[in-house]
């Protein structure tokens, strides 16, 4: 489907990458000399987040503040509304999405991790006897490992893809949330997957786009996980998609967030949902609270937005919550099965 992100004119603001916090990020922004930096750190990072803010005052003898709202992504870096004053944007943790334009000049400081033993990760996963053919999937802090963990793995036997996805991904074998078309696209020429890197999160998208085992290691700590459930994980979207199916009045969820709007795709579901019968309210909110659904007389929601967020926090939301594709199934537009991920492009 397409999404809001390209109906654009004009040269948009430059983004730049960096992978470390680091003198290389502070001598770049000395030499931009902004006024006013906005800081935007993940939630991992909330921490550190002043003593951040401390050094890039010092570094740059700029003014800096703190974006305090919740980031999870590339797609949700501080808009104009946000940070009027702020000339230049510094974003921790993610890289950029390159076709989401940003609001002002953006630095992208990917955090990149230089630990994890590519020979040690590799043995362990020997031991784990995994099959033979492996697509490698990595988050953008361990993409650096990818090279050096493929030479290991073959080596040892196995032969390793690794897939360049769509226009959403910045690099070769990276994941997002929203997004592993990098691995769709070898899907086909592999046994499993292995994601390199920690937290369930991004195994979870990946077993639920392809349809294949999902391993996962993390370079950290060595640790090897079993594969991801998917048949259970499908199973409960199943269930949602059925419980949603006899709903006539729907709210369907856009974003204001630029990396999240997807208001074309909204307006077509608004389409289809008529054509089946079904009054379909389209509801705009940056960030999703699900207090901003109580009390509407509303049976069930199609979310446009972040699609984890129908994904992975459906069940804080009093209504049944789905995602496009899964939407279409509901109105009996497209079959249960196979399950179809909700990719945003
Ligand atoms: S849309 Fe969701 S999964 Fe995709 S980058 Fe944004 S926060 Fe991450």
């Amino acid at each position: 489907m397409a999404d809001g992100t390209t109906e654009r004119t004009g040269e948009p603001p430059p983004s730049y990458v960096f992978p470390t916090f680091g003198p290389e990020l502070f001598e770049a922004l000395r030499q931009a000399h902004p006024e006013r930096i906005v800081l935007q750190v993940p939630a991992g990072l909330v921490r550190n987040a002043h003593d951040l803010a401390a050094q890039l005052r010092e570094e740059t003898g700029a003014r800096v503040t703190v974006a305090a709202r919740a980031c999870f992504g590339a797609c949700d870096f501080p808009s104009r509304d946000e940070a009027p004053k702020s000339d230049v944007a510094v974003v921790l943790g993610h890289s950029p999405i390159p076709n989401v334009r940003v609001v002002r000049a953006t630095y992208f400081v990917e955090m990149r991790e230089a630990s994890g033993d590519p020979e040690a990760l590799a043995a362990t996963i020997g031991r784990a006897a995994l099959p033979a053919r492996l697509g490698l999937v990595a988050s953008v802090q361990h993409l650096d490992l990818v090279g050096p963990l493929t030479a290991a793995l073959e080596r040892g036997g196995h032969s390793v893809r690794v897939g360049r996805g769509d226009r959403r991904l910045a690099y070769p074998a990276q994941a997002l949330g929203c997004n592993y078309t990098g691995a769709e696209a070898i899907a086909g020429e592999v046994d499993a997957f292995l994601f390199v890197g920690t937290g369930q999160f991004h195994p979870i998208g990946l077993a639920l786009a392809v349809d294949r085992p999902v391993w996962s290691i993390d370079p950290l700590q060595g640790e090897l996980a079993p594969p991801i459930d998917r048949a259970t994980l499908v199973g409960r979207r199943q269930l949602a998609v059925a419980a949603a199916r006899d709903a006539r009045r729907w709210g369907i969820l856009v974003s204001s967030f630029a990396g999240q709007n997807r208001m074309p795709t909204a307006l077509a579901l608004q389409e289809r949902a008529v054509a089946r019968g079904r009054d379909a309210e389209i509801l705009v909110f940056d960030r999703l609270d699900p207090k901003d659904l109580e009390g509407r007389a509303l049976d069930a929601y199609v979310n446009t937005a972040c699609p984890r967020i129908a994904l992975d926090d459906g069940g804080l939301f009093a209504r049944p919550m789905l995602t496009p594709p899964e939407f279409l199934m509901a109105l009996g537009e497209l079959p249960l099965a196979p399950y179809r991920f909700d990719t945003y492009h």
